[in-house]
């Protein structure tokens, strides 16, 4: 199962890509939890990485690219991977593609999780997400047993910097007009499977598992 999480910021692809890899017993690679971790750690990609993501910006490319195509090199990689947020501009799309070309393998599919803008300021701004572990959760629509605590580990929950309305509206826009055209490019390879990410989440989740269970997907 080689499938990608496309869809703008708030969709759900964090929430589903975890749900889905638990399922399906894949690695989730979310390359914004790649990044933060990053950062956290004073890393030289944390470094190169950080002002892009307090702006709401891309990473550029090259940057982006390298990382995934490493991680998709290691071994738990070969039963399958759950993409979520790579790729985000048609030249990622096209890296990977040549990648996965030379490996001998291909896409199972593209889950694009596609959702009214106006739900995802919400969503975005009522995020809260565990300082130890990255899980993620919403104070209204999926909050924790415990306020501030993470159910998985405990760990503190804390609104990510980049989720502050003003940033929110930016990265909406950096979506648009970067991340939109992928919606093309893999419906003309007939990859796209479109579902609809307004419904409760476990509700999107049983689609999803619906359609792969017909082998649809
Ligand atoms: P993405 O990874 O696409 O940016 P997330 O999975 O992190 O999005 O979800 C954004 C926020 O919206 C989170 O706080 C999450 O708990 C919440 N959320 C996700 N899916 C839904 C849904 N179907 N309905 C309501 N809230 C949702
Ligand atoms: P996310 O957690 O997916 O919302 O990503 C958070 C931030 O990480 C983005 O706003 C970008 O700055 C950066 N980022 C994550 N994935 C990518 C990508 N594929 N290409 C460029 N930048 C990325």
């Amino acid at each position: 199962m080689r499938l990608i999480m496309l869809g703008p910021p708030g969709a759900g692809k964090g929430t589903q890509g975890a749900m889905l890899a638990r399922a399906l017993q894949v690695p989730h690679i979310a390359t914004g939890d790649i990044f933060r971790q990053a950062v956290k750690e004073f890393t030289a990609l944390g470094r190169k990485a950080q002002s892009y993501l307090e702006r709401g910006e891309l990473v550029p490319d090259e940057i982006v690219v390298e990382i995934v195509l490493e991680r998709l090199q290691k071994p738990d990689c070969g039963k399958g991977f759950i993409l979520d947020g790579f790729p985000r501009t048609v030249k990622q799309a096209q890296a990977l593609e040549e990648f996965l070309h030379k490996e001998g393998n291909a896409l199972t599919g593209v889950i694009l999780l596609d959702v009214d803008p106006e739900v995802l300021v919400e969503r975005l701004t009522g995020r809260r997400v565990c300082r130890r572990c990255g899980a993620t959760y919403h104070f209204q629509y999926m909050p924790s047993r415990v306020e501030g605590r993470c159910d998985e580990c405990g760990g503190e929950l804390y609104q990510r910097e980049d989720d502050r309305e003003e940033t929110v509206r930016h990265r909406l826009d950096v979506h648009e007009s970067q991340t939109r055209p992928l919606r093309d490019y893999y419906e003309k390879r007939n990859l796209l499977y479109v579902f609809d990410a307004a419904q409760p989440i476990e509700g999107v989740f049983v689609e999803i598992m619906e359609q792969l269970g017909r082998g649809q997907l």
